[in-house]
């Protein structure tokens, strides 16, 4: 690749160190469950989908709290996690028909965690021959249904699972 000669970008680049988490961002902006495809809010924990899919409907379960470890959550927010997570594979199935379903924590960078600081938990709806179209062309991944589509179809349906279940 060609590289271009851009100075400007310097203050771009020195000023742009982010130290605040975008997943607490989220977590503190309910006004914006639309724009941040929020599509559930626990306890302990909230659901949104994935921004950069690896397929069609792939959510996270993102404890509220910020930690970078697992065995950080306590036995309540451990059990509402899996709970949500539960409910999260059920909307998955009836929703978009997923034929299978990877659930998976990267926890430390060399596990691949985009956002180290703040666990959450990919839930990522898989069927047959899904992996002819997720090829990654030009470092875009091909994914079928816009998030617009997933969040409208997700959203009511992992609220009445939670309401039924409860
Ligand atoms: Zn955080």
């Amino acid at each position: 690749m060609e590289h271009i000669w851009a100075p400007w970008r310097l203050d771009y680049v020195v000023a742009e160190k982010p130290d605040n988490c975008i997943l607490c961002e989220k977590r503190d902006a309910p006004d914006d469950d639309i724009a941040n495809y929020v599509l559930y809010r626990g306890s302990h924990s909230y659901v949104l989908l994935n921004t950069f899919p690896y397929n069609s409907g792939h959510v996270m379960v993102v404890p509220h709290r910020h930690l970078d470890d697992l065995t950080g959550l306590n036995a309540e927010e451990a059990g509402e996690l899996m709970l949500i997570a539960q409910w999260c594979v059920q909307a998955l199935q009836e929703a978009l028909g997923a034929e299978g379903i990877n659930l998976g924590m990267n926890i430390g960078q060399p596990a691949g965690a985009g956002i180290e600081d703040h666990i959450h938990l990919h839930i990522v709806p898989r069927w047959s021959g899904d992996t002819n179209y997720m090829t990654t062309v030009a470092n875009t991944r091909v994914v079928p249904q816009s998030l617009e589509e997933s969040a409208e179809q997700l959203r009511p349906l992992i609220q009445r699972i939670a309401e039924n279940s409860q």
